[in-house]
């Protein structure tokens, strides 16, 4: 794409002083100094505070906000989220050993993902957080080793709806899928599991991630509770925990919105009340990842040689895919498109130019940003990835070729 306007939404995201890009109140050139290495990732708390606020009052006051953990696992992150959210999400035994290192309680942890082992239950099922089970062979697993281990295992069935999240980036719902248990089993899955020692928590129904259209969350939010409503009747004991996914997104690309939350939050306000009746027990749970911390971070490399060839200009930096495979284009698109990319030090710079900025790996997929239009800059000038701050490092190859791996810092 050439010439994306500069006036993308992400560069409102932080002050600019001196030209030069502010993030936790450092600017940018100090802050490089002071972690004395690129590349980094750098993650601004008192945005990811802002969000979480702007969450709250946006949705209804009941709402239970829970924070997807795989999007950024960043210990420091966590912990500070830890002290906002009302829930860690966890895909993995290791995210789990970081959720439980912070503040939140045990049973405000809950893992979900297929594929768990009975090493990886074993551990959860005695960490006492709650299990979102993927199928009905993992609940008879998690009845028998809550057995063997004397702990009676708290969890809640993962719902595969009978309708998907119309819009997203990522569907993970409807039609045939590996998350989840079809919605059509349920009910015979509920009478089974009232005979196991299993302590039913609730349902867990997630239809997709990376949605910009208010109507297909309002949407998906409507047919989530009413599908939920039509469970209800056949389960083992009350329901405590309905959540009822999320996938906010944010906008990425030239042209993209940001999200009307207030929307969606209007449109729970007026769906509660029935889950409130019919489930007077149940905390209805919203879990986000990349909604929460997407926008508080950036990505930051140094231009290490400044290179023309054919009349094209190519910013060699030293980051690259390997840190970010999700600004080139590699994680899930289908058309690559360029990530809003700055000069850090050089935001709005006067003279302007298109370039590429690519990385020091051997392979042409490396590339920050193709055909861009960005202040003029030099080798020792620092290129910034903006909404960094969700599947980034977490989410990249950083053995691939074996270059030095970024730091990550929380300011
Ligand atoms: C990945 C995932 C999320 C987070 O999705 P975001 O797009 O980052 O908000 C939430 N819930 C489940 C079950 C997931 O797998």
């Amino acid at each position: 794409m050439n010439g994306d306007s500069p006036k993308h939404v992400a560069l409102t995201q932080f002050p600019i002083q001196n030209d030069c890009l502010v993030i936790g109140d450092i600017p940018l050139t100090r802050l490089a100094q002071r972690v004395g290495q690129t590349p980094f990732y750098a993650y601004d708390r008192g945005k990811i505070t802002e969000r979480v606020k702007l969450l709250r009052d946006a949705l209804p006051r009941d709402i239970h906000l829970h924070y997807a953990m795989k999007a950024n696992p960043m210990p420091a992150v966590v912990q500070h989220l830890a002290g906002l959210v009302d829930g860690l999400d966890v895909a993995s035994v290791g995210e789990m050993h970081v959720a439980l290192d912070t503040t939140m309680p045990a049973e405000c942890i809950s893992f979900a993902g297929p594929g768990k082992t009975r090493r990886e239950l074993s551990c959860a099922i005695s960490a006492g957080i709650v299990l979102n089970m993927e199928s009905e062979k993992e609940m008879l697993l998690i009845a028998e080793l809550g057995e063997e281990l004397g702990v009676r295992p708290n969890v809640a069935i993962r719902v595969n709806p009978d309708f998907e999240l119309k819009a997203a980036g990522m569907k993970m719902g409807g039609g045939p899928k590996q998350f989840g248990i079809d919605a059509e089993r349920i009910p015979a899955v509920l009478d089974q599991l009232g005979k196991l020692d299993l302590n039913f928590m609730g349902f867990h129904i997630f239809s997709g991630s990376q949605n910009l259209k208010p109507e297909a969350i309002l949407e998906a939010h409507e047919k989530t509770i009413q599908l939920s409503l039509q469970l209800v009747d056949k389960a083992p004991a009350p329901v405590r925990i309905l959540n009822i996914g999320g996938g906010f997104g944010v906008p990425y690309f030239p042209g993209e919105q940001a999200l009307d939350i207030r929307v969606v939050g209007e449109n729970l306000d007026r769906l509660l009340p029935t889950v409130k009746q019919q489930m007077p027990e149940a905390d209805v749970v919203v879990e986000l990842g990349r909604y929460i911390v997407a926008e508080a971070g950036i990505y930051v490399c140094r231009i290490l040689e400044r290179k023309s060839s054919r009349g094209r200009i190519f910013l060699i930096t030293d980051g690259g895919l390997h840190h970010h495979l999700a600004a080139s284009g590699n994680f899930g698109q289908v058309i690559r498109k360029n990530y809003p990319v700055v000069i850090g030090n050089k935001v709005t710079g006067r003279k302007r130019e298109v370039v590429s900025v690519v990385g020091p790996l051997c392979t042409p997929l490396d590339i920050l940003a193709d055909q861009l239009e960005m202040a003029q800059a030099n080798e020792d000038d620092l290129v910034v990835v903006m909404q960094s701050g969700a599947y980034g490092l977490t989410a990249s190859p950083t053995d691939f070729l074996n270059h030095p791996k970024p730091l990550e810092i929380l300011v």
